[in-house]
C-alpha cells in the first residue's frame, strides 16, 4: 500500500497569474483530485480515501496581492480510536492564502488587506501560483486526529483483546491492572 505524506506530483495545479482578473472579480476553478489507490498518512495513522477530493480554488486581486481560497471536501475511512473498526468520515476544509510581491520589491509597501491569511511571497518572475501544497495543507489540517465508530463504542477488552461491541467477553476490567490485583490479594 502506497502512503503519501505530502502533495503527490499528479496534483500539480497551477493558476497562471496573468489569468487572474485585474478588475478584482474572482476567478474560480473546480476540479477533482484522485489518490491513485494511495492512503494519506498523518497523525501517525492511515486515512483511506473513499472518493476523489473535490476542490474549488478562487483567486482575485486585492490591490497588488492575489488572494486565493481553497475549499475542499472528501471522504475517508480510518480506524476507530477504541476498537479499530474502519470508520468513514466526511471532511470539509477552507483556507485562504495571500500571494504578495510586497517584500520582494514589487509591491507598493501598503499593509496587507485584513483577514486571516497565510502570506506567501511571490517571486517577481513567477508566472504561476502552484496551489497543490496549499490543497494538501487544507486537507491535512482538517483531518481529525481520531474518530469513534459510534459515540458509545466499548472498545477492545484490555484483557483478552476481544471487541466488546460484538460480545461481552466477561473479563473483569479491574483485573487488567496488576497493581489492583495485588491490592485485592492483600484484602
Ligand atoms: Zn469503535
Ligand atoms: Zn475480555
Amino acid at each position: 500500500m502506497r502512503r503519501i505524506v505530502s502533495s503527490p506530483e499528479e496534483w500539480a495545479c497551477g493558476i497562471l497569474i496573468s489569468s487572474v482578473h485585474k478588475n478584482g472579480e474572482p476567478r474560480e476553478e473546480r476540479f477533482e483530485l484522485a489518490f491513485g489507490g494511495a492512503v494519506v498518512e498523518y497523525w501517525g495513522q492511515n486515512y483511506t480515501p473513499l472518493a476523489p477530493l473535490s476542490v474549488r480554488i478562487t483567486a482575485n486581486y486585492a490591490r497588488d496581492d492575489i488572494v486565493t481560497g481553497v475549499s475542499l471536501s472528501g471522504e475517508f475511512s480510518l480506524p476507530c480510536s477504541r476498537c479499530l473498526a474502519e470508520t468513514s468520515i466526511a471532511i470539509e476544509g477552507d483556507m485562504r492564502y495571500l500571494f504578495t510581491l510586497r517584500n520582494s520589491g514589487g509591491g507598493d509597501g501598503e499593509p496587507a488587506p485584513d483577514g486571516d491569511f497565510d502570506v506567501i511571497e511571490l517571486d517577481k518572475f513567477q508566472a504561476e501560483l502552484e496551489m497543490s501544497p496549499y490543497v494538501w495543507e487544507t486537507l491535512i489540517l482538517n483531518l481529525p486526529e481520531g474518530v469513534l465508530c459510534k459515540e458509545d463504542c466499548k472498545g477492545l477488552c484490555p484483557v483478552c483483546g476481544g471487541d466488546r461491541n460484538a460480545r461481552d467477553c466477561g473479563c473483569a476490567a479491574d483485573d487488567s491492572d496488576p497493581r489492583l490485583r495485588v491490592l485485592k490479594s492483600l484484602l
